[in-house]
């Protein structure tokens, strides 16, 4: 049985969504866990940071236009040790398609629901706006993680984004939960960045993760080779930290389940 979907969403980009969910992905699989991670994203950078160059099968679209069966676009990433449902520039078509479609919200959740019985964790990573796709990632997931930057804040964009969750419960899936926000690309030496997180950290004090990542070179060049940070610079300090945050998720997860 699945233990956890959780959407990874922020309507900014650059954020960090896409590193936390890969990032998050590699570090429960290594660790023995089942995980699928979804792209829902049409930029797919979730998809080539898990090092798949080039989608040879079919991708999230084809399963969210039913054109086939889900279980059929899933690859597994041997040397990350989990799966990627990968997407696809012509994901960008599905924000119009679903538009007109019969209970568009639920139709990532409907799709998928074949493999809810096979992991622990489910992992979906969302665009950087509150459109269709955003809310269907919202729609199938239990729960959302929100990663912040510690660079720059918007408090409007949270509350916004805060905003979107409390509709989403109340109109498409009442037990969707935050499990948190995550503080990402603190540099330590600039007080812009520490006066960001103290900020997050007071408008939301429980909800806010203890661990913090850095800024760090080694996981903005990670994507590039297609390796997660455990493989292209495991004793980095992001790869410490993403590995601390992971076991930080799986106790939030049991405390709160
Ligand atoms: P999003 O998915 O929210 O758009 P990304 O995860 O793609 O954000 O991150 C945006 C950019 O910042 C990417 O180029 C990524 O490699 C880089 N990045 C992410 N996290 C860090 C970090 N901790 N330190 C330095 N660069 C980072
Ligand atoms: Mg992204």
């Amino acid at each position: 049985m699945v233990r956890e979907k959780i959407a990874f969403v922020n309507q900014k980009g650059g954020v960090g969504k896409t590193t936390t969910a890969v990032s998050l992905a590699a570090a429960l699989g290594r660790q023995g866990d089942s995980v699928l991670l979804i792209d829902l994203d049409p930029q797919a950078n979730a998809t080539s940071a898990a090092g798949i160059g080039e989608v040879v099968g079919p991708s999230i679209y084809e399963a969210l236009m039913m054109e086939v069966e889900v279980g059929e676009c899933v690859v597994r990433v041997e040397d990350e040790q989990f799966d990627v449902l990968p997407a696809t520039r012509e994901l960008s078509g599905a924000e119009v398609e679903l538009a007109s479609a019969m209970a568009r919200e639920q139709r990532l959740k409907t799709v998928c629901e074949p493999l809810s019985a096979k992991y622990d964790w489910i992992f979906i990573d969302s665009p950087p706006s509150l459109g269709i796709l955003s809310v269907n990632a919202l729609t199938a997931a239990t729960s959302v993680v929100i990663p912040v930057q510690c660079e720059y804040l918007s408090m409007e964009g949270l509350a916004r984004l805060m905003e979107t969750l409390a509709l989403v419960r109340v109109n498409l899936n009442p037990v969707l939960r935050t499990l948190g926000l995550v503080l990402t690309m603190l540099d330590q030496r600039t007080r812009l960045a520490r006066e960001v997180a103290a900020d997050v950290r007071t408008h939301f004090p429980d909800q806010t993760f203890n661990t913090v990542i850095p800024r760090s070179v080694s996981i903005a060049e990670a994507p590039s080779y297609g390796q997660s940070i455990f493989r292209y610079s495991p004793e980095s300090r992001a790869a410490i930290a993403y590995r601390r945050l992971a076991t930080e998720l799986t106790e939030r997860v049991g405390v709160s389940a």
